[in-house]
């Protein structure tokens, strides 16, 4: 299709939209009055409208019935969560039983990594991205130093090439290949939160379990962004958070993917809690613990309802627009993004860079030449909200839910603007 950089033009794309009323579904920020172009939903996704009804409908149930909350609430308490594994489990590619909603994404990936880092004296390492989020960092070296291991020694980084901005395919595969029978692990975010770079999870994938090692993915910037296919591709097991592109709220609950070939593995080693256990006999307070045969057997404590709520709140519009229609107007509404940005390079030449790869989600990762922090603050100020990344780099992240391409134009124009005037 051939963009144009007016005002008509974008609106014109908006009333081709079929998400287009979906903008109005969420609460937006405002500036000097004015709802805000936000560009931040790989960070904290916006608040969808129906959200408030879902938690209160919580608070209500615990006012009216307390305990018998639990049993007796139109959404019961105590199997409230097993409401998120179906539409979840659409969002990732996985089967239901594949799929569990608990505790925050760090502190899954090291929950999960006891079940899939389990190391010896000939296969130890670990093979991730160079500058990996720096939690999954963390998690990594403190892991192999639990084990007993030496962090130089069994991390293994797979760096982008000299001068280049983005990780080769190639370069990962023949890296997993060298460490071939070493490689215990390959924990990998499937889409880099820095420049917005999709990894090829399914090659990926494919070459570290040819080598027999355990492979997971950090879903954090992939959940509700790009096609996942987690069952299919023969993943071990994944984890995400909820507040990005799922727009489920500030720190709120992480999903797990565990393959279904586990899940019947009755000696694999597993931190267990009660919530864990069996529906049928939980409450028989037996000191056997008799795994749920699903991914809930990674539960370990009953799950905050008060978090899940939003969590179904947003899984529902998830479920009524499906990931097909997300991804078809992400790619456009990218691509739009990106065909404004090329039009005001035409108009400031060099003063700037996209970063990102053509392997790509619905992030853009632009690299400011000379102007930095005040042209962020310039486009805060202006009604923009971006973020920052050190050393020059803001991330624009057009939501397909809510972003519209009238959006894109008008970011584009306050750019301009600031960029003409001098701000650096
Ligand atoms: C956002 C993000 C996290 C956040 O971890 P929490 O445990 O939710 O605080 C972790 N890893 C990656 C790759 C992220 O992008």
């Amino acid at each position: 299709m051939q963009f144009e950089n007016s005002l008509a033009f974008a609106q014109k794309l908006d009333t081709e939209d079929v998400l287009n009323d979906y903008k109005s579904q969420f609460h937006f920020p405002q500036i000097n009055g004015k709802d805000v172009i936000y560009f931040t939903g790989n960070s904290l996704g916006l608040q969808p409208k129906i959200t408030k009804s879902y938690v209160d409908e919580v608070i209500t149930d615990w006012k009216n019935l307390a305990v018998e909350g639990h049993f007796r609430s139109d959404k019961p308490w105590w199997d409230y969560h097993e409401r998120l594994a179906k539409p979840l489990a659409s969002v990732v590619g996985a089967k239901k039983e594949e799929v569990s909603v608990m505790n925050t994404l760090s502190v899954n990936l090291h929950l999960l990594l006891v079940s899939f880092y389990r190391p010896t004296k000939k296969r130890f390492k670990i093979l991730c991205e160079e500058k990996a989020f720096p939690s999954d960092q963390y998690i990594l070296k403190s892991q192999v130093k639990f084990h007993g291991f030496d962090i130089e020694d069994a991390i293994v980084e797979v760096r982008k090439r000299e001068g280049e901005h983005f990780w080769r395919t190639e370069d990962i595969l023949s890296k997993i290949n060298e460490v071939g029978e070493e490689i215990a692990l390959v924990l990998i975010g499937g889409v880099n939160y820095y420049n917005g770079q999709v990894f090829d999870m399914k090659a990926i994938t494919k070459a570290g379990k040819t080598q027999g090692a355990f492979v997971g993915w950090d879903l954090a910037h992939a959940v509700g962004n790009v096609e996942l296919k987690l069952h299919e591709w023969d993943v071990d097991f994944a984890s995400w958070c909820s507040y990005k592109y799922m727009n489920s709220g500030p720190g709120n609950a992480s999903g797990i993917f565990v393959n279904k070939k586990y899940l019947h593995e009755s000696d694999i080693p597993r931190f267990e809690g009660w919530w864990g256990t069996k529906k049928e006999t939980r409450f028989l307070m037996k000191p056997e613990f008799e795994p749920i045969e699903n991914a809930d057997a990674w539960q370990i404590s009953n799950p905050s309802v008060l978090s899940l709520a939003p969590y179904l709140a947003s899984l529902q519009l998830f479920e009524e627009v499906g990931m097909n229609a997300l991804i078809e107007k992400r790619d456009k509404i990218v691509s739009y993004l990106e065909f404004v940005l090329n039009e005001i390079d035409g108009e400031v030449n060099g003063s700037f860079e996209i970063i990102t790869p053509n392997e790509r989600g619905c992030q853009l990762s632009v690299f400011l030449h000379g102007h930095g922090r005040p042209l962020f603050d310039f486009l805060m100020e202006s009604g923009v909200i971006t973020d920052w990344r050190e050393p020059n780099v803001i991330r624009l992240a057009p939501a397909p839910f809510y972003c519209s391409f009238e959006d894109m134009y008008r970011f584009g124009q306050i750019l301009l603007k600031g960029i003409k005037s001098g701000i650096a």
